[in-house]
């Protein structure tokens, strides 16, 4: 495969995607290929635009600009799947989720969980570390006003299955958001598992048990955790951390102390 200027394998078109996602055999290569991927033109441009004029706030540092890969072992038990990054968030910082207020949410509560070693996430080499948790995006890119079109989000599938593909050890999946749900599905379908028919609606504290790859598998539906719920009261930090009380539990994970 090609390379581009920082060493990142490019891929350039929906069907580049495919062929790339299915080839790949670890993690590692797996988040390089997503970082050089430029096959959705909206969304090249969207993300380098922002890297290149930056929120005042952040003007003296070097935007990601970038898709941005997962962040987790490749032996984890959970996956967390967000709707896409934030232009000054992870598409700023590069760390999925790593630099925003929705950051601030999860890392806080994977903590709280006993799957991440400390409650913040501001940037890479920032000493965080997850354990028993991959945490992902449907999306690698941030979209324009948070709003990927469909079209952007089935080019981008085939990355989150193959990503999925390689945990073997996969047992849940936390989902946040209606987006994230719906476009879960064919994900699930081409990484192996069997969703059920009609698939079932989106809401707070659903679950649903699949056949899966490797074994069973139960998706889990959390409120996304965006400022508009959580400043609303919509998602609070309780019923954020009943869902992931619920998937340590399925994962067979201890309570933590
Ligand atoms: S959204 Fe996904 S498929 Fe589209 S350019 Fe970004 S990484 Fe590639």
């Amino acid at each position: 495969m090609p390379v581009d200027a920082d060493g990142f394998p490019v891929t350039r078109s929906p069907a580049g995607v495919v062929r790339s996602a299915a080839s790949v055999r670890d993690l590692a290569v797996l988040d390089a290929r997503i970082s050089g991927c430029r096959a959705c033109p909206r969304l090249v441009a969207w993300r380098e635009e922002v890297a290149r004029v930056k929120r005042a706030s952040f003007r003296d540092e070097e935007y990601w600009g970038r898709p941005v890969p997962g962040l987790g072992p490749a032996d984890a038990r959970i996956a967390v799947v967000g709707l896409a990054p934030a232009a000054h968030g992870g598409n700023r910082t590069g760390r999925v989720f790593t630099g925003d207020r929705s950051g601030d949410w999860i890392f806080a509560a994977l903590w709280r969980a006993g799957l991440a070693n400390q409650p913040t996430s501001t940037h890479i080499g920032d000493g965080l570390e997850l354990t028993g948790v991959r945490v992902a995006a449907s999306v690698r890119c941030a979209p324009p006003d948070n709003a990927p079109t469909p079209q952007e989000r089935n080019t981008c599938n085939p990355w989150l299955a193959r990503e999925l593909a390689l945990l073997p050890d996969l047992r849940v999946v936390v989902v946040l958001g209606g987006f994230g749900w719906t476009a879960l599905w064919p994900v699930l379908a081409a990484a192996g598992y069997r969703p059920p028919r009609p698939r079932p609606k989106f809401g707070h504290g659903i679950e649903v048990a699949l056949a899966g790859l490797h074994g069973p598998l139960t998706l889990l539906g959390s409120y996304h955790v965006s400022q508009q719920n959580t400043f609303t009261g919509r998602l609070t930090e309780p019923m954020l951390d009943a869902v992931l009380s619920r998937a340590t539990e399925l994962a067979g994970f201890p309570p933590p102390p």
